[in-house]
C-alpha cells in the first residue's frame, strides 16, 4: 500500500529543500533590468555571498549549475597546456579533472579513493617533487559528495605552504557551502566555486566562483568574454554582473535565502547541520551491528555535515531507495559513481532541514530496511533521538 500521498521529501544530495519564503519571493511578475529593485537587490547580495565564504575576496555570480562554475574557474587560471593536480576523493573531484581536460588543460589525478579524504603529506611530497613549478593549480573537492568524503582543507593549504609550492588552491565547497564550517581567508583558499541549491536553498540555475588577488593574477592573456570573472566582481554597468540579462528569479530568491542564512546566523546554521548529521550517524551505527549496512566513511571526523553515503548490500540501496520513495514519499540520493551503485544510498541533508525532518528520514529507513528484508541492529530511532535531544 503507498503511504506516499503528502508532502513528499527530497533528501538527496541537491537540489535540496526549497523553503516556501524563498518561493513565494520567485512567485512575482519579470522586474524591471535595466534599473530599479532588481540593481539593489543584486548589489545587496554580493557581500553577503561573500560572508557566507568567509572572505574579502571577490565573487563572481554566473547563471549554470556547479558544472559552469567549475569551467569559470578554469578559465580565468588556465591557460591550454597548463597542468593542475586533481586531489580526488569520488565522483566530483574526476568530473572537475575531466572539464579540465576537455578545455584543453593538462592534468594529473592523485586518487585518494572513495572512503578517505585527501592525504596531505602525499600532497606535499608531489609538490615538492614538481621542482620546475609545472602545477599551476591543485583542484579539490571540500566535500565529494558521491562519497561524503571532507577533506581538511588549512592541511592542505600547510601542505603547499611547506612544499613552497605557488600553485593556487582551488575549492569545490558545492555541496559543503551552508552546510559544513568553511572560511575561504582563514584556511588560505585562492579560488572556490559553489553553487546556488544546494547549501543556498535555492532552485538549480545559479553559481558562484569566489576569488583572490592572488588567483586573478593568474588570469591568461585569454579568457572568454563570458566566463571573464572580472566584469562580473567589479561591473561597470549592471549588465556585465551576467554578461547579459540577469537570472531575475533566482536573484530574489537568493536574496531571501541568504537573509535566512543571516538571521539564523552562519555558525548555527553549520552547528545544526552537525547535530543532525550526527543523529542520521547515530542511527546508522545501530543498524550497522547487524547485517550488511555500514557508513561509507568509518572516521566521523572526515564525513561531511551535508550528504551521508552509506552501503548495503548489492541491490538492497536501490531496494530501499524504491520503497522510500513510492511508498513512504522520502527520495533518497543513488550511489552515484560506487560499485555496485545498486548496494548505496545517500542522504542529502543540506539547507533548509530541520530535527523533525531527519527524524522522519531515519524512521522511514527504519521501516524500508524491515520492508525490503534488510537485517540490521535495532534501537536507531532512539540513537538519533538522543543526539536530538541532546543537541
Ligand atoms: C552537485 C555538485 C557538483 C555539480 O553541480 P551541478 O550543479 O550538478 O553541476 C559538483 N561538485 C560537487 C561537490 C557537488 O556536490
Amino acid at each position: 500500500m503507498s503511504l506516499s500521498f503528502g508532502r513528499s521529501y527530497l533528501a538527496i544530495p541537491g537540489p535540496s529543500v526549497m523553503p516556501d519564503a524563498v518561493l513565494r519571493a520567485m512567485h512575482r511578475a519579470s522586474p524591471n533590468i535595466y534599473e530599479g529593485e532588481l540593481h539593489d537587490v543584486t548589489a545587496s547580495i554580493v557581500p553577503d555571498l561573500k560572508a557566507v565564504a568567509r572572505t574579502a575576496g571577490h565573487v563572481a555570480i554566473y547563471i549554470g549549475n556547479g558544472h559552469a562554475a567549475w569551467e569559470a574557474a578554469l578559465a580565468n587560471v588556465c591557460a591550454p597546456d597548463d597542468l593542475v593536480l586533481v586531489c580526488a576523493t569520488g565522483r566530483f573531484g574526476h568530473g572537475w579533472g575531466e572539464m579540465a581536460r576537455a578545455l584543453g588543460l593538462a592534468v594529473e589525478v592523485m586518487d585518494f579513493g572513495q572512503t578517505d579524504p585527501i592525504d596531505a603529506d602525499k600532497l606535499e611530497q608531489r609538490l615538492r617533487d614538481d621542482t620546475d613549478g609545472r602545477i599551476k593549480a591543485v583542484l579539490v573537492c571540500h566535500v565529494d559528495t558521491s562519497t561524503g568524503v571532507k577533506s581538511d582543507v588549512p592541511k592542505l593549504r600547510t601542505a603547499l605552504d611547506s612544499a613552497g609550492h605557488d600553485a593556487l588552491l582551488m575549492v569545490d565547497c558545492i555541496a559543503s557551502l551552508g552546510c559544513d564550517d568553511f572560511a575561504m581567508d582563514e584556511w588560505g583558499v585562492d579560488v572556490m566555486v559553489a553553487a546556488c541549491q544546494k547549501g543556498l536553498m535555492t532552485p538549480a540555475g545559479v553559481s558562484f566562483v569566489w576569488f583572490n588577488d592572488r588567483a586573478d593574477a593568474r588570469q591568461p592573456a585569454r579568457v572568454s568574454g563570458y566566463w571573464n570573472w572580472r566584469p562580473r566582481a567589479s561591473p561597470a554597468q549592471f549588465y556585465q554582473y551576467f554578461a547579459g540579462t540577469a537570472p531575475t528569479h533566482h536573484l530574489y530568491g537568493l536574496r531571501v535565502a541568504l537573509d535566512m542564512i543571516k538571521d539564523e546566523g552562519l555558525d548555527q546554521v553549520h552547528a545544526r547541520h552537525a547535530v543532525l548529521a550526527r543523529a542520521l550517524w547515530a542511527a546508522c551505527d545501530v543498524w550497522a551491528t547487524q547485517g550488511p549496512l555500514c557508513l561509507n566513511v568509518a572516521d566521523p571526523a572526515h564525513r561531511s555535515h551535508a550528504v551521508t553515503s552509506v552501503r548495503i548490500a548489492e541491490g538492497q540501496g536501490d531496494a530501499l531507495r524504491r520503497w522510500c520513495e513510492h511508498t513512504a514519499g522520502l527520495t533518497l540520493g543513488i550511489g552515484l559513481g560506487r560499485q555496485p551503485e545498486s548496494a548505496y544510498f545517500r542522504v542529502g541533508h543540506m539547507g533548509h532541514i530541520n530535527a523533525q525532518m531527519m527524524m522522519g528520514v531515519v524512521g522511514t529507513l527504519q521501516a524500508g530496511l524491515i520492508a525490503t528484508g534488510t537485517p540490521h541492529g535495532a534501537g536507531a530511532l532512539d540513537a538519533a533521538a538522543a543526539v536530538m535531544a541532546a543537541g
